[in-house]
Formats: C-alpha cells, sequence, structure tokens
C-alpha cells in the first residue's frame, strides 16, 4: 500500500485514501490523525459530555445571549415604530375600517393573551351582544349611560386583572367615556358613584348577565 495516497486512522484502524482526512495545517503531515467519519463521531461525543458536564453554565450563557439579543430587538422594533408612526398608523386605520370588530376583537384577545387570561369572545358572539342592547329603533345605546353611541367600545364587565376574562359573559358595548371612565374598577363599585347610573339600565344588564349564562348552562 503505499503510504503517500494512503494513511492508518488509528480508530477505525483502518487505511484510507488521504482525502478521507481532513487538512490541519499545524500537523506534520498536514492531516488529522482520526478521518472525516471517526472524528466527526467524536466530535459529537466530545460535545455531548461537555454540554453534560457544563449544563448550569451552557443555561446560563444561552439565557444571557437570549436576554441580550432582546434588548437589541426590542430597541429595532422601537425604532422601527418611531420612524414609521405615520405608516402604521395608515395601515391601522385602513384594517379598523375594513372591519371594525374583527379588528377590535383582534387586539382585545392579544391583551387578554398576554396577562394569560381567558379569551373566547367570537365576531358573531360580539355582534349578538351589541344586538341585544340596541333599542327598539335599532340605535347603539350605552347600557351604562342611555346615551347614543357613536364609537362603541367594549369593556370587561368584571376587570382582567380582578379575574374577568374576553368572553361573551363578561364582554359589555359601552361609549368611550363610559369605558374611560370605569377603567378597571369593578362594575357595582363603580356604577355606584357614576352620575349617569340609572337603575332601568342596571336591571337590563343583570337580565343580560342571568340570560346569557343560563344559555350556556
Ligand atoms: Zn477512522
Ligand atoms: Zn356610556
Amino acid at each position: 500500500m503505499n503510504e503517500l495516497e494512503y494513511k492508518c486512522c488509528p480508530c477505525c484502524d483502518t487505511w484510507k485514501l488521504l482525502s478521507e482526512f481532513s487538512k490541519i495545517k499545524s500537523r506534520k503531515d498536514g492531516l488529522n490523525v482520526y478521518c472525516k467519519k471517526c472524528y466527526s463521531e467524536k466530535r459529537k461525543k466530545w460535545t455531548k459530555t461537555y454540554r453534560e458536564l457544563n449544563s448550569e453554565q451552557i443555561k446560563d450563557r444561552d439565557k444571557a445571549f437570549h436576554w441580550q439579543n432582546k434588548q437589541k430587538r426590542n430597541i429595532k422594533s422601537k425604532n422601527f415604530l418611531l420612524n414609521n408612526h405615520n405608516e402604521i398608523n395608515k395601515r391601522r386605520k385602513a384594517k379598523y375600517k375594513m372591519n371594525p370588530d374583527k379588528f377590535i376583537i383582534r387586539s382585545q384577545m392579544r391583551k387578554s393573551h398576554k396577562k394569560s387570561c381567558e379569551s373566547s369572545l367570537t365576531i358573531k358572539e360580539w355582534k349578538y351582544i351589541k344586538q341585544y342592547f340596541n333599542d327598539t329603533f335599532g340605535d347603539r345605546i350605552c347600557p351604562y349611560c342611555n346615551r347614543v353611541m357613536i364609537v362603541i367600545t367594549q369593556d370587561h364587565f368584571t376587570p382582567l386583572n380582578k379575574g374577568g376574562g374576553y368572553s361573551i359573559t363578561n364582554i359589555i358595548p359601552c361609549c368611550k367615556s363610559c369605558n374611560s371612565s370605569k377603567q378597571d374598577m369593578d362594575f357595582y363599585e363603580w356604577y355606584k358613584q357614576y352620575p349617569l347610573a340609572n337603575n332601568k339600565n342596571l336591571e337590563k344588564i343583570k337580565e343580560w348577565f342571568t340570560y346569557i349564562n343560563n344559555t350556556l348552562k
């Protein structure tokens, strides 16, 4: 066997063509001791043992790396938002106009998901709730203050941070000013001191919840 063309791998104890050894400049013959196949298996084994022996350090390193990147990503997306503020707003408005209900529900779903709260309201259900609170002329009347709603918002009857979900049993349509007045307050606490509160509305709201909870039973 011509030793110039062949070399013996001490791992698999086989004579192999020189091309089956990877090149390493620092070695005398310029080739790896082990053949490519054996070397790659050895590397796998070494990496595995290294990972097992240093699992804690590796975890910490990965975490740090992820965190650093997160900072970078955040800065990037913040800059993007700042630089494209008008364009993004335009797109949002167009999306809202195309299908306001879908737009509202999507963004509320995202909020609930972030807080790991229940989120199950569908467009159909939302339309149904709005229908329920319409007056006899089909006008959209705010169930809290009795004024005609120009912009309809969704109120979490029981706030998210008090265990309320984004579902048909907890979402009430209401006008913008009622919604911003109520904020994260419990409904009954808020309504007690709300100047536009009235008993007829309160009854209708209670009726709705009795009705929907019985229907879903
Ligand atoms: Zn080998
Ligand atoms: Zn209102």
